[in-house]
């Protein structure tokens, strides 16, 4: 299929699932979504679904626009590497960034499904999605906890986007999301849901727990221990979310610099972007993409096509709309 004008050449995001504030509800862009997984060759192709989630304003976009940059790396396209080639190029041509529109609650795709080799010789679809909301009263959190039900639900890889540490309401709202979601399945799965990835942003005590994946899983690992003279309702917490996934990780991930997080016309050219922060991204972005590192999606332990996944968006959907 041609790209058609409401998607350039190149790719865009689309949103696939709006948020009516006023009314606290959420509708399916039915008609994207078709668009978007009904296209040849990927429909009947098995998919791979990473969604980047979390709050407004915490860096997403900036991640996403860098894990484009490698998937079209891989394509070959314009001959461009996961990083410019020179310092001074800005971070132009597939940006996630919004220009001037408000950016909104809900959950958005790239526009181009990325068809991909893996070593074993299959070949896998695979979309980016981007999932935020607020978290600032009590009726954001509950109306929040359907999106990302609804996007813990559709994902392989779910990347749990936080700001500096994981807080005790970051685990809260984690087991909100996922209760949320297993009540939507249909069938009691041992573990519902596939990899959960915690992203930490601006890790400040590398000293104590080094950047990365190695660092991230100690942390974690301290984290989300269960201990015996803990509170019940933490230790709750922590059993639920070992008990809903299959894969749990962390990346600590370094403060890109004052000039990435404070300059507004920051164009993402490299030289304004620390050197820690550059070589773990360029760690992170491969762990989650690389051929041999996605992540098909399954659900009840049967690998889903894009073509399935349309029907599942759909049947998730009215659940929480009946
Ligand atoms: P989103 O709303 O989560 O998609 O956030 P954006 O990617 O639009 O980023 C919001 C602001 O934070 C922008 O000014 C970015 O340049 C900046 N930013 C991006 N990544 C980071 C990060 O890791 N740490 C900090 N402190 N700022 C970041
Ligand atoms: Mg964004």
């Amino acid at each position: 299929m041609l790209p058609t004008d409401a998607e350039p050449q190149g790719g865009c995001p689309v949103q696939l699932v709006v948020a009516d504030e006023d009314e606290h509800s959420f509708s399916l862009q039915e008609e994207a979504l078709e668009r978007l997984l009904l296209r040849e060759p990927v429909q009947d192709m098995s998919v791979v679904v990473v969604s980047v989630a979390g709050a407004f304003r915490k860096g997403k976009s900036f991640l996403l626009d860098f894990m484009l940059r490698y998937m079209y790396s891989q394509k070959q396209v314009r001959g461009r590497g996961m990083l410019p080639d020179t310092e001074d190029e800005p971070l132009t041509g597939f940006t996630w960034r919004g220009g001037c529109e408000r950016e909104t609650t809900g959950i958005l795709a790239w526009s181009e499904v990325f068809v991909v080799d893996k070593p074993d010789g299959s070949q896998v679809a695979v979309l980016l999605m981007d999932t935020q909301g607020a978290f600032d009263s009590q009726s954001t959190i509950k109306d929040c906890a359907t999106l990302f039900a609804l996007s813990t639900m559709t994902s392989s890889v779910m990347v749990y986007n936080l700001s500096q540490n994981v807080q005790e309401d970051d685990l809260q709202h984690l087991q909100l999301f996922t209760e949320y979601g297993r009540l939507a399945m249909e069938e009691v799965y041992e573990k519902p849901f596939q990899s959960l990835m915690f992203l930490i942003r601006d890790w400040s005590y590398p000293y104590e727990h080094p950047y990365g994946l190695e660092g991230g899983r100690s942390f974690l690992d301290k984290r989300l221990q269960v201990k015996q003279n803990q509170h019940e309702e933490l230790q709750n917490v922590r059993k639920h979310i070992h008990s809903c996934f299959s894969n749990i990780g962390c990346f600590l991930l370094p403060h890109p610099g004052l000039r990435v997080a404070t300059n507004p016309h920051f164009d993402g050219r490299l030289r304004d972007i620390d050197g820690d922060f550059k070589s773990e991204l360029v760690r992170l972005v491969p762990l989650l993409l690389s051929p041999e590192n996605l992540v098909e999606k399954e659900i009840g332990g049967e690998k889903v096509t894009c073509r399935d996944l349309l029907l599942y968006f759909k049947a998730y959907m009215k659940i929480y709309q009946g």
